[in-house]
């Protein structure tokens, strides 16, 4: 018996989630949104969806651990979200955190069962790492906020349904208390997306502009004003999610697709190869490790803390080893495009696109000041505008 499950349970329990996972898992589906949305579908069908939130909101209902066992099966599929990670890695959680019981009942049951997709709307042209600088600002109309200005970098807006706001609510608050956060329906009258082309031949994120936009103070998430503790919350569930995607077992991806790129191109046996090799097999071992820590205190019900912002750190360290390695291997194969060559266009996305895993989420400065701050107990990151109103401060375009 182990945290109020028996043996047969547990086992009962595995075989269901691996009998569900050999049906409906597939690399096929999981390439495509459409995909991945029936497989959300499938598995909330399968009360397989939403682990740990009530059924009355969607959810399974069950407990931390069922959710342990099943991202150790799930470990051992084709990962079928990653086009649900803020989705289900990050708005869920805040709906199911902070929504009302309205809103719960709303929005929870669509959300987990791949209906609707959500973005997050945080980053603006002024505020990415300090965020708090925001000027998206909602002014209150009676029953409705006003909404008007920009996001940029918003992943997967233009397909989502809902997004997770923050703007601006009281100006001559100090920069992080007039904040509040919002849901926003991403076909409001004056929501402009506009995708931004990116250099791997995506297009998967967007500037989003609102004009005029009116949003029911119904969809105010949380308390008015109290939106950057809000944010932070968010932040923290982000690096958890991004830090921990196949977290269920120890596994090296990376390591795998450098070793077949070795022996097609003959450099297997190659001494300095092999040593890159290894230390890739050593940092995604280590990366795991850390992984599944963060994953057993959240299920022992303790909050993550800074284990969030290590494995999110690490992840964006890897991928840097990895252009590197893949760089002195297939030189300029390793970024030029063949067409109609999947493992080519695998290596090449992932040489090209290594340098934003340093930046989403929060880039590998801030993670190592989070750590610098919280693990390591060094003295915190200066602060030049503490009491001072938001309407004063030299920021964004306020200059
Ligand atoms: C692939 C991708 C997806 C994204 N998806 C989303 C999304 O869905 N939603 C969303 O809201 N945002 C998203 N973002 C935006 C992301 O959160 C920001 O880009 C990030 O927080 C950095 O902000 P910035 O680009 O404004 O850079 P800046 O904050 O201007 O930083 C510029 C440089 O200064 C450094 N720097 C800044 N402050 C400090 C400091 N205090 N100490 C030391 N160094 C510092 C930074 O590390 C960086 O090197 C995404 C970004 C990427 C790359």
């Amino acid at each position: 018996m182990s945290d109020g499950l028996t043996e047969t349970e547990t086992d009962e329990f595995r075989s269901k989630v691996r009998s569900f996972l050999s049906e409906n898992a597939s690399a096929e589906l999981a390439r495509t949104l459409d995909g991945q949305r029936s497989y959300m579908g499938e598995l909330a069908a399968a009360g397989l969806a939403g682990m740990t939130i009530s059924t009355e909101y969607g959810g399974a209902g069950l407990t931390r651990h069922h959710d342990a066992l099943f991202r150790e099966e799930v470990a051992n599929f084709p990962f079928m979200s990653s086009d649900f990670v803020i989705s289900h890695g990050m708005c869920q959680p805040m709906l199911n955190d902070f929504g009302s019981e309205d809103q719960k009942k709303k929005y929870l049951p669509d959300n987990i069962a791949g209906r609707t997709l959500w973005c997050q709307m945080f980053s603006e042209p002024g505020a990415g790492s300090d965020v708090a600088s925001l000027q998206t600002k909602a002014e209150r109309d009676g029953d409705e906020f006003i909404l008007n200005g920009q996001k940029v970098w918003t992943t997967m807006a233009h397909v989502s349904e809902y997004g997770v706001l923050i703007a601006r609510t009281d100006p001559e608050a100090v920069k992080h208390a007039g904040i509040s956060m919002f849901i926003l329906k991403m076909d409001s009258p004056g929501v402009e997306i506009r995708p931004i082309h990116q250099i791997d031949g995506g297009k998967h994120f967007n500037e989003v502009f609102f004009s005029d936009v009116r949003v029911p103070v119904d969809d105010l998430l949380g308390e008015v004003n109290n939106g950057w503790n809000q944010a932070t919350a968010m932040l923290m569930y982000e690096r958890v999610a991004i830090g921990t995607i196949g977290a269920g077992k120890i596994n090296q991806t990376n390591y795998r697709m450098l070793r077949s790129i070795a022996k097609e191109s003959g450099k297997l046996q190659d001494p300095l190869v092999r040593q890159d090799l290894m230390k890739i097999y050593s940092m995604e071992t280590a990366k795991s490790l850390v992984a599944m820590r963060t994953r057993a205190e959240m299920k022992a019900g303790k909050t993550p803390g800074p284990g969030g912002s290590l494995g999110k750190l690490f992840g964006s360290v890897i991928q840097w080893r990895m252009r590197e390695i893949m760089m002195n291997m297939a030189g300029p194969a390793s970024q030029a495009w063949t067409v109609g060559d999947d493992a080519a266009a695998d290596m090449q996305r992932a040489t090209v696109g290594s340098f934003s895993s340093s930046i989403a989420g929060g880039t590998d400065e801030i993670q190592r000041n989070i750590i610098g701050d919280r693990v390591l107990g060094l003295p915190r990151d200066i602060s030049v505008d503490r009491g001072i109103p938001f309407k004063d401060l030299k920021v964004g375009t306020q200059r």
